[in-house]
């Protein structure tokens, strides 16, 4: 397709017939338009038919796929036990196999893009910071948002509403429950870190570097799922496990949908004579770039709760962790003695 639209030729004995002195404007113009729309095409994804925005990969036969793209099919093809493969040849698609291609980034960072609400033209690696910072028709909040006015309006009427904004004559009494209120929501992200640090001091901690790898149920339709070796912390034998869902749409299939979510379960796998209580606490482990957000659960074990409840991997990254081979965590234990 893209061949076709590069050789066409019709248009390249229109070019030929005319002599390029009498080539004029217009026709420039047009031809440089044709030229844009072609480059859209031929550098846009195989998957999403989207121009990539970031990062471009391409099979080893130089398919290009965006960045997102290409980590959608490698968890694919992990959730459907398959091999993936290149929407365009076949060819198999590995971390190893593909790489990213530079030139196709910059050429598309050069391709010339409408701004959505001023509809000014800027070269793609302008667009973000012009529609964000620069353009005069994008929406921004009152300045005084934070002391409870809801208007929001275009940048370039920002200055008439602040000045007719009455949010400013607020009474000393109503700015500080205003305060109050900002108070309370930095309050609740401050306790998590907070919660973190005290676990810092109990009394004894552990942590272990654990790898997950993807197995199979058997069930008829097999579902994937992560299975840790077994491990030794804080005297204990524990393997952790971690499963796959979907946000919505199809809970029970998360092949089908692009929401998915990670969530994983600890499993004590020793006896314990008496109560044994911790905390309990995933990051990203080292040299691995997937963050996750940190949030402890408390559980404690006992001769009969010898699991925790199930619990979410809070990552923004769900498709590339389960595009790798294995998931590496590191779970720290945090045991109190009362
Ligand atoms: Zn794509
Ligand atoms: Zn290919
Ligand atoms: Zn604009
Ligand atoms: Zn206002």
């Amino acid at each position: 397709m893209s061949d076709q639209l590069l050789d066409n030729p019709s248009s390249s004995t229109e070019q030929y017939k005319e002599p390029p002195s009498k080539k004029s404007k217009t026709s420039i113009a047009t031809s440089s338009v044709k030229l844009e729309e072609r480059l859209n095409h031929i550098l846009s994804c195989t998957v999403c038919l989207d121009l990539p925005t970031s990062a471009c990969m391409q099979c080893c036969h130089g398919h290009l796929m965006c960045v997102g793209c290409y980590h959608h099919l490698l968890a694919d093809a992990r959730l459907k036990d398959e091999q993936a493969t290149c929407p365009s040849c076949r060819v198999d698609i590995t971390r190893g196999s593909c790489i990213r291609n530079l030139a196709v980034e910059k050429a598309i960072s050069e391709l010339p893009v409408e701004c959505s609400t001023c509809g000014g033209t800027f070269s793609r690696s302008n667009i973000v910071n012009h529609e964000v910072q620069q353009c005069s028709e994008r929406v921004v909040a009152c300045r005084f948002k934070q002391l409870g006015c809801n208007w929001s309006g275009p940048a370039h009427e920002s200055d008439t509403h602040t000045s007719a904004c009455n949010q400013h004559a607020k009474s000393p009494n109503e700015l500080l429950k205003c305060l109050g209120t900002i108070n309370s929501q930095q309050e609740k992200q401050a306790a998590v870190l907070r919660n973190i640090v005290e676990l810092l001091s109990c009394d004894l901690i552990s942590y272990m570097e654990v790898q997950l790898r993807p197995y199979r149920t058997e069930d008829f339709v097999t579902k994937l799922f992560y299975e840790s070796n077994r491990f030794h912390l804080l005297g204990q034998t524990w393997t952790l496990k971690a499963y796959v869902s979907a946000v919505e749409r199809h809970p029970s299939n998360p092949t089908v949908s692009a929401e998915r979510k990670l969530t994983c379960q600890l499993f004590l796998k020793s006896k314990v004579s008496e109560p044994l209580e911790v905390d309990i606490l995933l990051l990203r482990a080292p040299y691995d770039d997937v963050h996750i957000k940190p949030k402890p659960f408390y559980t404690r074990f006992t001769s009969e709760v010898t699991e925790t409840s199930v619990q979410s991997i809070e990552t923004d990254y769900t498709n590339r962790l389960l595009g790798l081979k294995v998931i590496n965590l590191r779970l720290f234990m945090f045991q109190h003695k009362r």
